[in-house]
């Protein structure tokens, strides 16, 4: 047993393969909305894991439905059923008003089911030449060669080229640049309703719904990467119905499980009738009794507890607050986000210096898009937590 932080970080250095540049944090333990490092140094947790753990450290029902799962079964294979993929998956198509679900094991596999099902549909329609699909520059969508290949950011892509051929990129809240784009080639557009790597950048209501009727216009389909600003971040279930417009396939990941590794997509009626179909797509993990347990017990403590209601609230409270920072500091060039998505962008200093800052203040928040203070806390915050994060953050700009 080694609890020497500097040993530890050592013994990762030496041993992990250096595809990370870490803060010099060894994170320890957590309990409600605070982490706790090997030192026993407390932070305010605005991160929540990227966006992951949505009802922070330990809520009351959460560790006990998985601790009782494990005790059954912890795995199976998807040849056989299992209770707890049943239940969850008609719980997220009962919250979704959407159709059916295929769970997956992270977000960018949720992803490459998406850009499937999308290619299957066209091709079980007999369109063999309507492949290509829209993507948004600055976007993000995963490190996997398929969601690579729609991630708009030259960086990323660069080193693995050549990615997945038929991607064509458009501007984000530029209707006029996807419409350039669109052909009869065209099989989907994707894209996140609130942009989250790249700066937190929502999508204008005018885009969505012009994007929306392009898709329809053409037959083609419209994927919602929601794996961000989903499951109740923006104060609605998924940010899209804050805009009202559905899509015909939907990613989730990050805070489905709150904690374990879980993803899904999820299909409206049309495209889950004539898309995947036995032996098209498949994962051994994918769906198994011990995360599905998880995302069976965070929907129904979402609905009992009202964990959206709340994060719209606090959501409001949060915006407030930032927008008064952004009066009062020149550096801040603009708030921008939707509830508990928040980005602030910086001018003329480096966000991630402010980052290390907040941390030596115990409180922990991220960057986006390089010049953008990201905040994304657990939906369970309350004001008092923002106040306290508004404390910090002011600490932190003047040091
Ligand atoms: C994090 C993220 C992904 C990738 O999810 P992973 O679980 O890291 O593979 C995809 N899309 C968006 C919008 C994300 O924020």
């Amino acid at each position: 047993m080694m609890e020497n932080k500097e040993q530890i970080i050592k013994l990762a250095e030496e041993n992990v393969l250096h595809t990370y540049n870490r803060y010099p944090l060894v994170l320890d333990h957590g309990e409600g909305v605070y982490l706790y490092d090997t030192e026993g140094k407390q932070y305010l947790d605005f991160a929540a894991g990227i966006a992951v753990q949505a009802l922070g450290y330990h809520y009351p029902g959460y560790d006990e439905a998985l601790k009782a799962q494990i005790d059954k079964l912890i795995h199976t294979s998807n040849l056989y059923y299992n209770e707890p993929a049943a239940e969850a998956a008609e719980k997220l198509a009962h919250v979704s008003g959407m159709s059916r679900v295929f769970f997956t094991n992270s977000g960018t596999e949720a992803i490459e089911g998406a850009l499937k099902a999308a290619r299957k549909y066209a091709y079980g329609k007999g369109h063999r030449d309507k492949y290509e699909i829209i993507a948004m520059h600055q976007s993000f969508h995963g490190r996997s060669m398929g969601a690579l290949s729609v991630t708009g950011n030259d960086h990323y892509q660069e080193p693995f080229r050549p990615l997945i051929g038929g991607v064509r990129f458009a501007d984000y809240n530029d209707l006029e640049s996807v419409k350039a784009q669109f052909s009869e080639h065209t099989c989907a557009v994707i894209l996140e309703t609130v942009q989250g790597e790249g700066g937190v950048y929502p999508a204008t209501e005018g885009f969505l719904k012009g994007v929306k009727a392009l898709c329809e216009e053409h037959d083609a389909l419209l994927i919602l990467d929601e794996i961000q600003c989903g499951m109740g971040r923006t104060g609605y279930p998924f940010a899209w119905k804050e805009y009202g417009v559905a899509p015909n396939i939907m990613t989730c990941a990050k805070a489905l499980g709150c904690g374990v590794p879980v993803g899904a997509f999820v299909l409206d009626e049309k495209t889950a009738l004539a898309s995947l179909a036995p032996g098209d797509h498949g994962t051994t993990y994918g769906g198994n009794p011990f995360v599905c347990a998880a995302v069976s017990k965070v929907l129904d403590i979402f609905e009992q507890d009202k964990i959206v209601e709340h994060a719209r609230q606090v959501g409001a409270y949060l915006e407030e607050k930032l927008d008064a920072l952004a009066e009062n500091y020149d550096f801040i060039a603009e708030r921008r986000g939707r509830g508990l998505l928040q980005g602030l962008e910086i001018q003329g200093r480096p966000a991630n210096d402010l980052v290390l800052k907040s941390l030596e203040e115990g409180l922990i928040v991220i960057t986006a898009g390089g010049n953008v203070l990201r905040l994304v806390p657990p939906l369970v915050i309350t004001e008092a937590h923002v106040d306290e994060m508004t404390e910090k953050l002011e600490r932190a700009f003047s040091r």
